[in-house]
């Protein structure tokens, strides 16, 4: 089956067209600045390299439109016409408690999601309209919405609940959700591969370290708790994102720089994390470097992130009462051996030893513990969009 899968913010599209038969990417892309000046779209497919071209977007239904056309060009196309998507699967921010399985989009489908735009107000409209727009424009073409928050949906209430008044559980559905389900879906299926175990018997901590970051506990398959929570600025420490803090320095810091709450969660969204504390940047390739260099808030931004993630894992050692496997993903997971180093240096009294050979490696599927660590420690490449794919075509079939 010939699927694209979307993931639609509110001024950029991110797009994939895979065939799920054989699991090839045959074209990908991005559109930017939707709704701006100076819109683009950056294509690649398998009949030509990457190139970015400016066109007129002032809503995403131009943006689809473009994409189709790209797909369809008769030099860089790998389609002949659009009647060839057979299927679009979307990625969706928050499914709250409605959904905890992938769905095929209907009008009930997509009430629910606008629903939901209380808890996401950020990403969930963009996802609407990227649903609509593909409805728009590929009339009988299925859509499938595949959620962030919907792997999560198994954690038990004493994970999910807030010590806070009951009523904000019971009338507004304040509680964690947690995100990076399809990541953590995906990476602890293939590690149970990996490992040739039944996925019901194994306990993995995967830890999904990108820009944004989370740790996920997943006992037989299910995730039992994760590290981010109502929205995706709780848990580890992140690119900008703060991770969890203490709640009372919101008015601290809003006293300071006379600001309000939405004010400073924007300084804890964007400025905070390893940009803030290294004041370096965001990109841990940088980090390493200004390490090399010698540059000291660096070097405590690094300690403090990895301290911040070594924490949760042992967390949710404590709350699956063991561990099978740990298991690396991510930008940074999959290609920063020093992160990884220094996290699982504090893991040995679970019986973790490292194969620095292996652990020196980038990008790859990978056991970078020895083969005699009592707990498995691995790297496994995500692939949101090859698990989108994965999931419209099964709902599909
Ligand atoms: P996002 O959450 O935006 O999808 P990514 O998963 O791409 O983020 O992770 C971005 C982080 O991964 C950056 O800190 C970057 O330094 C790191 N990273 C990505 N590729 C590499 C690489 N080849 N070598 C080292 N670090 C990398």
């Amino acid at each position: 089956m010939e699927i694209l899968v979307i993931n639609c913010g509110s001024s950029s599209l991110k797009f994939q067209f895979i065939d799920s038969d054989s699991e090839n990417v045959l074209a990908k892309g991005l559109c930017e600045r939707i709704g701006m000046e100076g819109s683009s779209i950056t294509y690649e497919s398998i009949k030509c390299k990457k190139n970015t071209e400016k066109t007129a977007m002032p809503t995403h239904n131009e943006a689809i439109a473009a994409v189709i056309k790209a797909l369809t060009d008769e030099c860089t196309g790998v389609i002949s016409d659009m009647s060839r998507v057979q299927a679009v699967g979307h990625r969706v921010v928050h499914g709250g408690e409605y959904f905890s399985k992938s769905s095929i989009v209907t009008e009930e489908v997509i009430n629910k999601i606008e629903a939901c735009n209380y808890l996401a107000p950020l990403h969930n409209p963009a996802n609407i309209i990227g649903i609509k727009a593909c409805m728009e424009i590929m009339k009988d073409t299925p859509n499938v919405v595949v959620f962030d928050t919907a792997f999560h949906q198994t954690m038990p209430e004493e994970a999910y609940l807030y010590g806070l008044p009951r009523k904000y559980y019971d009338e507004n559905k304040i509680r964690r959700y947690g995100f990076h389900g399809t990541s953590h879906s995906f990476v602890s299926k293939r590690v149970a591969e990996i490992m040739n175990r039944p996925l019901e018997e194994i306990k993995t901590i995967v830890c999904h370290l990108g820009n944004g970051a989370s740790i996920c506990a997943v006992s037989g398959g299910k995730s039992v708790d994760t590290s981010m929570g109502l929205t995706p600025l709780a848990g580890v420490m992140m690119g900008t994102r703060s991770g969890d803090i203490d709640p009372g320095i919101l008015e601290v810091i809003g006293n300071i720089e006379h600001k309000n709450i939405s004010e400073v969660i924007s300084i804890l969204n964007k400025e905070s994390g390893i940009a803030g504390l290294s004041e370096v940047s965001s990109d841990f390739r940088d980090i390493s470097k200004a390490i090399d260099d010698g540059n000291q808030n660096a070097a405590s931004a690094f300690d403090a992130y990895v301290h911040s993630v070594v924490r949760f894992v042992g967390a949710y050692v404590a709350v699956m009462n063991g561990v099978d496997a740990i298991v690396f993903t991510a930008g940074v997971g999959e290609n920063n051996s020093a992160v990884r180093e220094a996290v699982c240096s504090h893991l040995e009294y679970l019986g973790i030893t490292l194969d620095k050979e292996a652990n020196s490696r980038k990008g790859e599927e990978v056991m970078i513990s020895t083969l005699d660590s009592k707990v498995k420690v691995y790297v496994v490449p995500t692939n949101e969009e090859l698990a989108i794919a994965r999931e419209t075509a099964g709902l599909l079939k």
